[in-house]
């Protein structure tokens, strides 16, 4: 037997299919979808390979054979998934299988160090822990290398050692290294890397495709060391961070009562019930915030698993919804499975296994969830199905829905799509009858959704308010405050972006590698450049003109937070952004601390806005709606009428009626005017009436190229011999408009030039064949070797 296998060999390895020879004993172990050791390239060196198919003769001279066999990574039907993706993504095999299987199945045991004697500083460190360590998170509380030291204590008997099982090993807290690398540069970051320190870059391989990864597995699956990882914290690829751990499978004495549904929601559920014997179908449920939602995905789930089938339960990012993730567990017990990034990828492989072996009915998880091995699917669920996070910005550059309908096509399932605020071109999709829509008016509680008020901000200013909170804003807080309500506010902005400049001469800190501005980080008072990780310490006088007028700006979380303990002494004040949530140990803790204490007011980024549910938020407030609005891309109008309508959706979720205040500098903008009156209908023709006449989807579709590397000129040239490809193939260029290249919006990222091409085109072209002769065209030629082209034919975000 033959086996035609994809090889994992870095970029090393060319996208294609190589023969191997299945020796006889290895026969029966090998199908489409296993996992086997070959040995590849001139030098012979021991991969790892998957089997994409197997037959019987090869027209290959001289064929290598199967070294060994690990175990089943994924099955045939994912295998016209998986050609699927290739053609509509134009990425490789390799990088869709490391998106679509977990990492890992070697289970090599850890060495642990245990506190015996005194030990000094490492000593204090290891007692602090509980009197013992695995050795890579020792060494990573070190910003220097202690090795030496450890082995001096070790002979001198202050420590022991112990290897252990590393599945055994479950720790409340771990350390989780996170790449500081955008997907755009890691190829380049891969190829500095990996002639000089292959280690490192089989450790910023493993940390792009994964999400976050503790210390030791690191260290482990990548084969590397310690000192790779502060090689790589020294460059700034990296950071290091602690983060809980949830952990499945839950053990649960609390049960979640079923509900009896309001007539709303039973037509909801009936509709979508109905329709399980007939095949393939997709519904849009458009339900307004806190209509309960939730309750009909639940008993939805119930019916599926009641006929013998599985759900895959989608959700936008699930540490953000502990909420959400609790009512399942409580409701389903075991037979829930969580995929989420607080695992180890010991843990993951394990809820893989678990999953795999019919363990469990239901797939809770973020967009990787879509992937996972379920072999009797009966309904699909994408909670909020607006979110970005659905797209990946990663090679393949897929959208979650649209692998979601095709497993589900495969199955014969149902396709849920939820929101209180679709997507436009969902909502589109519905209207035209493409999918079944069903909505719910009305919200569970009795006071229907909040009372808007938006206030001008202007008018603020004129009346010599310079304070971030308005009038209204301030005594409704106050009102909140005395009556034993709590209140959220929402500062619409990235938690990364207050950024220092110079008062007296308008000077600006930015990176000295990227086009663009650093942010000031508080806690450690230095200036970040939050694309390549560049950090230095905050000026204390400006160096363009030497005032010391120089201070940050943006009024970030932090400076909200010093506002409202000035304004309300007496009030507790919760705050949740990217440095509490590091700091602290994750979103769940904060949200808890929130809940448990009764604190007054909980404010934050993005993060605040989305799927919380806690009775006793009676008010929401939004310092600042317009950071969103002009964004300088057609979906900044829709993020930010979702992003408001999600926000005040926390407000009167129970019996208390809920009320809401919006600041703003554009009142009259129709996502704020609109989403004031919970108005999507409305806002959706108008957003419908403008995409049509500036050419934007859902009327046309949109794709992006983008060009980088070292030399702008090269990078510039590459980018138009690349749009003259495209030109030349008429029968295409005639009906599609191909703008650029224009310098992408950040021009400069990692000392990288960034151009791009942007194309809009009929809905039904596929443009795959064209893309791929320019490629080919640019790629032939030598003088843009260093240039990484990168394509994308849904993007979300356009700079
Ligand atoms: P959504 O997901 O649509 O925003 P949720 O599912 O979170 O809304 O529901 C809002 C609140 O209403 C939750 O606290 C939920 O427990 C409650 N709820 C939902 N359905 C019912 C029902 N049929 N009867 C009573 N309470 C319900
Ligand atoms: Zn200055
Ligand atoms: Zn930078």
């Amino acid at each position: 037997m033959i086996a035609k296998v994809i090889v994992n060999h870095g970029t090393k390895a060319p996208d294609k299919l190589y023969d191997y020879l299945v020796p006889t004993e290895m026969e029966d172990k090998i199908e489409i979808g296993t996992r086997v050791k070959v040995s590849f390239g001139t030098r012979d060196r021991e991969v790892e390979a998957y089997v994409l198919g197997t037959k019987i003769k090869s027209n290959a001279k001289r064929l290598k054979s199967v070294i060994g066999v690990y175990d089943r990574a994924f099955d045939e039907k994912m295998l016209p998934l998986i050609e699927w993706m290739r053609n509509e993504y134009l990425c490789t095999y390799i990088d869709i299988i490391k998106t679509i299987v977990p990492r890992g199945s070697i289970n090599k045991p850890l060495e642990w160090i245990i506190l015996k004697g005194d030990a000094g500083d490492i000593g204090d460190v290891i007692k602090a822990h509980g009197g013992e360590m695995e050795i890579n998170d020792l060494l990573s509380c070190f910003s220097s290398d202690i090795s030496s030291e450890i082995k001096k204590l070790l002979k001198s008997g202050e420590l022991t050692r112990e290897f252990r099982d590393n599945r055994e090993v479950k720790s409340l807290t771990v350390r989780v290294v996170e790449s500081l690398v955008s997907p755009d540069e890691i190829q380049d970051v891969l190829k500095s890397l990996s002639a000089r320190a292959p280690s490192q870059a089989r450790m910023m391989d493993i940390l792009s495709y994964g999400t976050d990864i503790s210390v030791s597995d690191l260290v482990k699956f990548s084969d590397g060391s310690y000192s790779a990882i502060r090689a790589l914290l020294n460059k700034g690829y990296i950071n290091i961070f602690e983060k809980t751990v949830l952990r499945t499978p839950v053990k649960v004495k609390e049960r979640d009562e079923k509900k009896t549904l309001t007539d709303e929601q039973s037509l909801a559920l009936k509709r979508i019930t109905d329709k399980k014997e007939k095949g393939f179908s997709e519904f849009l449920l458009h339900g307004v915030t806190g209509s309960g939602k939730t309750e009909v995905y639940l008993q939805a789930i119930e019916d599926t698993i009641a006929n013998g089938k599985k759900a895959i339960m989608l959700v936008p990012e699930i540490s953000l919804t502990p909420q959400l993730t609790e009512r399942f567990i409580k409701r389903f017990g075991e037979r829930v499975s969580l995929l989420h990034s607080g695992l180890s990828i010991g843990e993951r492989y394990d809820e893989w296994t678990r999953i795999k072996e019919n363990k469990a009915d239901i797939v809770i998880g973020a967009r990787s969830a879509i992937f996972a091995p379920l072999d009797n699917i009966g309904i699909i669920i994408l909670d909020e199905e607006h979110e970005v996070s659905y797209k990946s910005e990663m090679s393949p550059r897929y959208l979650t829905h649209d692998i979601a309908r095709f497993r589900a096509k495969q199955h014969d399932a149902i396709l849920l799509l939820a929101s209180a605020t679709p997507k436009i071109e969902t909502y589109f999709r519905a209207k035209n009858g493409e999918i079944e829509y069903i909505e719910i008016k009305n919200r569970i509680s009795k006071g229907g959704l909040p009372k808007v008020s938006v206030v001008d901000m202007r008018d603020e200013l004129s009346k010599g308010n310079r304070s971030v909170l308005s009038q209204l804003l301030k005594s409704e807080i106050e009102k909140n405050i005395k009556n034993k309500e709590q209140t959220i506010l929402l500062l619409n902005r990235r938690g990364f972006s207050t950024f220092v400049s110079c008062r007296s001469c308008g000077y600006v800190a930015s990176c000295p590698n990227c086009s663009i501005s650093l942010t000031y980080h508080k806690y450690s008072d230095s200036l970040r450049c939050h694309y390549c990780g560049h950090t230095e310490h905050n000026p204390s006088v400006c160096p363009e003109c030497g005032s010391k007028y120089i201070r940050y700006f943006g009024g970030g979380t932090q400076k909200v937070e010093e506002e409202l303990n000035t304004l309300f002494p007496e009030a507790k004040v919760i705050r949740m952004d990217v440095d509490t949530t590091q700091k602290k140990g994750g979103h769940e803790k904060v949200l808890s601390e929130f809940e448990k204490t009764g604190a007054d007011i909980l404010i934050g980024t993005q993060m605040v806005a989305k799927g919380l549910d806690f009775p006793n938020v009676t008010l929401v407030g939004v310092i600042s709606a317009d950071t969103s609005l002009f964004a300088n891309d057609f979906r900044s109008g829709e993020r930010t009428f979702d992003l408001l309508e999600q926000v005040t959706g926390r407000a009167g979720r129970a019996d208390k009626n809920g009320r809401a205040v919006i600041q703003t500098y554009a009142p009259e903008h129709s996502a704020i005017k609109l989403s004031a009156k919970h108005d999507y209908k409305s806002f959706y023709e108008t957003e419908l009436k403008d995409r049509n006449a500036l050419g934007y989807p859902p009327f046309v579709k949109i794709a992006t190229v983008g060009f980088s590397g070292t030399m702008d000129s090269a990078v510039s040239n590459a980018a138009k011999l690349f749009k003259r490809a495209l030109v030349e193939q008429t029968a295409f260029s005639k009906n599609a408009r191909i703008l650029g290249p224009i310098k992408a919006g950040v021009a400069k990222i990692n000392n990288k030039y960034r151009w791009q091409i942007i194309i809009k085109h009929n809905k039904n072209d596929n443009i795959n064949k064209n893309l791929i002769v320019a490629l080919d065209a640019v790629r032939k030629n030598k003088n843009y070797n260093d240039v990484v082209i990168v394509t994308d034919n849904n993007p979300y975000v356009i700079y």
